[in-house]
């Protein structure tokens, strides 16, 4: 049985499967980004919070975040930790599409997250 360590850069995801499929434990998701599957505990969800303000049309403005122990209520979007699988959902919409239609999202928190995830994040070989 093949046994995923943690704490490495999830080169296994590189791939639109994963390995071993049919042997992983526990829940997978679909990421938003790529398209391809991850295990829940190796995605980062995302969901809606309101912030109470209203924007210039007078709707509700609603913040995405980044809930990082997976456990906030709500319609949850998932993402691997990987900088590009962020900028494909934020090119593609697919973050507002999974969560909320067409409402407005403010997505620049989950962006923020992204970009310090990806500074503090060792660069591998050929990146
Ligand atoms: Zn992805």
């Amino acid at each position: 049985m093949r046994v995923q360590s943690r704490g490495q850069p999830p080169q296994h995801l590189k791939n639109d499967t994963l390995p071993g499929l049919g042997l992983v434990q526990g829940p997978v998701r679909m990421c938003v980004g790529c398209r391809g599957l991850g295990l829940r505990t190796e995605l980062v969800r995302l969901v809606i919070v309101t912030s109470g303000q209203h924007d210039t049309a007078g709707e509700n403005q609603l913040r995405v975040v980044v809930d990082e122990r997976r456990s906030l209520p709500g319609r949850g979007a998932w993402l691997h930790p990987e900088f590009r699988c962020w900028k494909a959902a934020e090119r593609k919409r697919a973050v507002h599409r999974a969560l909320h239609g067409e409402r407005r999202l403010d997505v620049s928190s989950v962006a923020t997250w992204f970009e310090l995830f990806d500074s503090q994040r060792p660069k591998a070989l050929g990146e």
